[in-house]
């Protein structure tokens, strides 16, 4: 049997772990079957526990854009590990990685670094109804900006106006406050905001959205949503966690053209390590605690050695820009080619991508917002994840994630997942 180890470890570790694992997508609930558990891994190869080898297409779900156990990365790691792991206290290590984020990113003067991109969007949240002194927010349906209560909200049959919970333990009161709008849908938007004039603090976006599949935003979406909080007196809030340093080295902002007031990071930033970090212009970081009113804060945060990996990671991708080229092009080979071998099929598909983030949906609608995502066939797409995972690739376990593409991947990787396709099919 191909996962007798990993079922084995599977087995135990829902002795004491709620489910066997401490992220549910994790636990394949979607695609049914035993989670692979994983040995070591280096560069774009996974090594689980039964020495299967996988090619991996979720690269710790985006952080690992250069691929497993980068050596810059991993050395830096190393060297602040021989001089402490955490002090509680500031490091000029902080301020490096600070200034270098600064530098990459356009329209941010200052950013402040969290342990997770759940904690990122909720402190910015925080921040922007201290900056307006507004209280509600407006957030697109299939949408993820982490676990946090204001954020589990989604949209119910028709009712666009009051969000109601998806989750148990978050309250009326605090869904209340968030409002649910459509992806790439403006005119909804715009009466929301005019239904609850002056009470809006933000609205929140990924500004390309990656965890309903990947999803782009149509034109005139983001500088419709731009020009009307301009108009209003809100704050355009990017949740750029998966999209941050991936997409360009200035994030969505850069490669789309469109400025935020508030950016949210996660993933890339951290190399690895768990880390997070939002960020804006002065005149709005000001309202944090030391400075302002805004209190936020944490014991870990700006961990030296979280620190570390992301210094080397950002570090990497800006002497080297060549890298996000080189993953467009990696990932638009990947997209033609399983494009043109369900064609050849006959399957239903759609692919969607951009630059190193892709998803294939088995439906013949276009792709462009939650209902439509969620009109894919879960049938097939448990059967074409399986179906891969057999053949060596891992592939996102769940028709709701985007792929994430790191630069490790060779052509002959790339070609072999795309031989797995076709005898997948054939
Ligand atoms: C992953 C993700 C988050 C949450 O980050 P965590 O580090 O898992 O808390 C928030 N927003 C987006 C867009 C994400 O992809």
């Amino acid at each position: 049997m191909r996962y007798q180890r990993s079922s084995a470890l599977f087995a135990e570790a829902q002795q004491v772990i709620p489910g066997g694992v401490n992220s549910p997508v994790r636990a394949f609930n979607a695609v049914g079957g035993t989670p692979v558990f994983v040995k070591y891994a280096k560069g774009a190869h996974l090594y689980d526990e039964d020495n299967n080898r996988l090619i991996d297409y979720i690269s710790s779900w985006g952080p690992l854009i250069l691929g497993h156990a980068h050596q810059e990365v991993v050395d830096r790691i190393v060297e602040q590990a021989q001089k402490g792991t955490s002090f509680g206290m500031p490091t000029a290590i902080e301020t490096e990685l600070a200034e270098l984020a600064v530098s990459m990113v356009p329209n941010i003067d200052q950013i402040r670094f969290v342990n997770s991109g759940t904690e990122a969007c909720m402190s910015a949240v925080r921040l922007a109804r201290g900056y307006t002194g507004r209280e509600k927010i407006i957030k697109f349906a299939g949408c993820y900006h982490g676990h946090s209560d204001a954020f589990l909200i989604q949209a119910g049959s028709g009712a666009v106006t009051f969000g109601s919970p998806n989750s148990p333990g978050v309250t009326q009161g605090t869904a209340k406050d968030t409002l649910l709008a459509n992806y790439n849908d403006l005119e909804n938007v715009k009466e929301l905001v005019q239904a609850n004039s002056g009470e809006i603090a933000a609205i929140i976006l990924e500004p390309v959205a990656g965890n309903m599949g990947c999803i782009l935003p149509e034109e005139g979406f983001l500088e419709g949503l731009r020009a009307l909080c301009d108009q209003e007196g809100i704050l355009l809030l990017f949740d750029e966690v998966m999209t941050g340093f991936r997409l360009a080295p200035g994030g969505a902002q850069e490669l789309l053209g469109i400025r935020a007031d508030i950016l949210m990071f996660g993933k890339v930033i951290g190399g690895g390590l768990p880390v997070g970090a939002f960020a804006a212009r002065k005149e709005i970081m000001a309202h944090l605690a030391p400075l302002g009113p805004v209190y936020q804060a944490g014991t870990l945060s700006g961990n030296p050695l979280a620190m570390s990996a992301g210094l080397a990671m950002l570090t990497h991708l800006k002497n080297n820009p060549d890298v996000f080229n080189s993953l467009d092009a990696k990932c638009e080979q990947l997209a033609d080619g399983i494009g043109s071998i369900l064609k050849e099929k006959g399957i239903v598909h759609q692919v969607n991508r951009l630059g190193s983030m892709v998803s294939v949906h088995f439906c013949e609608e276009k792709v462009r917002d939650f209902a439509s995502a969620a009109k894919g066939n879960n049938e097939h797409f448990m059967r074409y994840f399986h179906g891969m995972l057999d053949r060596g690739v891992y592939l996102p376990p769940s028709a709701f994630e985007s792929y994430f593409l790191n630069d490790a991947l060779s052509q002959s990787d790339i070609e072999f997942t795309l031989d797995a396709v076709k005898d997948l099919y054939s």
